[in-house]
């Protein structure tokens, strides 16, 4: 699940840093020499544009414990003055004392900001203390103080009543985690809450199989690059229709851009039949419709192999 992490950012200091290194987009190339090439080559896919937004905590009192829970998904709220003004969504952390020093230099106490986290997904916001308070069931007086994170039932109340929820960036989860995970949900009597849960368990499963951490991908259906939040995880057999380890196979879904491929596709105006696109002449069709089918049809599904050949024939048998 994922959290909530408070940002106070009154000071002098921390006005600066989300002015210079949030606000303001870092390029990679000034990040590079401190970090291992593996990072790096993350950092790549995640910020295909060669920028990111970066924040940081001292080690001082308990902050390294904190830091160490913070997961990719985790929402970030930063305060000031009686409320918070933005959110930002992790993409991926890690230590490095001489990239801090770089991009903040040091504090009066000797200390740089060595505990790094990566952000993306700025919005800007105007909650006061006294709605946070409320949503997330402190009191009323009660003033954000500190570098903190929530816990699990804390944070699902902030990000429920704010709709501060990633489409994005997801927490990392291995598919044993998923499936006990679901299973667990799946035997409570499931309340609207739970199943969005284990909805979005399965969905941030998935999606890491067909994306990894790139935030760019490639349309199954027309071919074309888009963000990956114009690219919907598909599901080849309805989901509905699958049973609980078909929901978490990876090979059940393909990505297919919210342009139209997904909506032909997912209506069954189109199938795939060994292994390439098809119309399936549904009607009612209209003369703008016909024209996005015969841009798909006849082309080849990259996606149909032998792991996804049964999920593609019900999809064929279940559209005619
Ligand atoms: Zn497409």
């Amino acid at each position: 699940m994922n959290k909530v992490i408070l940002q106070p950012s009154g000071n002098k200091d921390a006005r600066e840093h989300f002015l210079d290194t949030i606000e303001t987009n870092v390029n990679l190339t000034r990040i590079g020499p401190h970090i291992s090439v593996n990072d790096f080559q993350v950092l790549q896919d995640i910020y295909p544009s060669g920028s990111c937004k970066v924040w940081g905590v001292t080690p001082g009192g308990s902050n390294q414990t904190k830091w160490s829970r913070i997961e990719t998904g985790d929402i970030t709220l930063f305060s000031r003055e009686g409320s918070i003004y933005a959110s930002a969504v992790t993409t991926y952390k890690l230590h490095c004392h001489s990239l801090a020093a770089e991009l903040w230099n040091y504090n009066a106490d000797g200390q740089t900001w060595e505990y790094i986290y990566f952000l993306d997904e700025l919005r800007g916001l105007s909650i006061s203390y006294a709605t946070f308070n409320d949503a997330v069931g402190y009191k009323p007086s009660y003033i954000i103080q500190g570098f903190s994170v929530l816990d699990a039932s804390k944070s699902a109340a902030v990000i429920q009543a704010f709709d501060l929820q990633s489409s994005v960036f997801y927490a990392d989860i291995s598919k044993d985690e998923c499936l006990e995970a679901i299973s667990y949900l799946t035997s409570l009597n499931e309340t609207e809450a739970e199943i969005q849960s284990s909805r979005r368990l399965e969905q941030g499963y998935l999606q890491k199989h067909l994306f990894g951490r790139k935030t760019v991908g490639t349309c199954a259906g027309c071919n074309r690059d888009y963000p990956v939040s114009f690219l919907v995880t598909a599901h080849i057999k309805r989901r509905s229709q699958c049973t609980l380890e078909e929901r978490i196979d990876h090979h059940v879904v393909m990505p297919l851009c919210s342009m139209g491929c997904d909506q032909m596709f997912e209506k069954g105006y189109v199938s795939v039949l060994d292994g390439v696109y098809v119309d399936m002449k549904k009607t009612p069709s209209s003369h703008h419709l016909q024209k996005c089918i015969d841009q798909l049809a006849g082309k080849l599904c990259t996606y149909y192999n032998d792991a996804t050949r049964p999920y593609f024939e019900w999809h064929y048998d279940y559209s005619r």
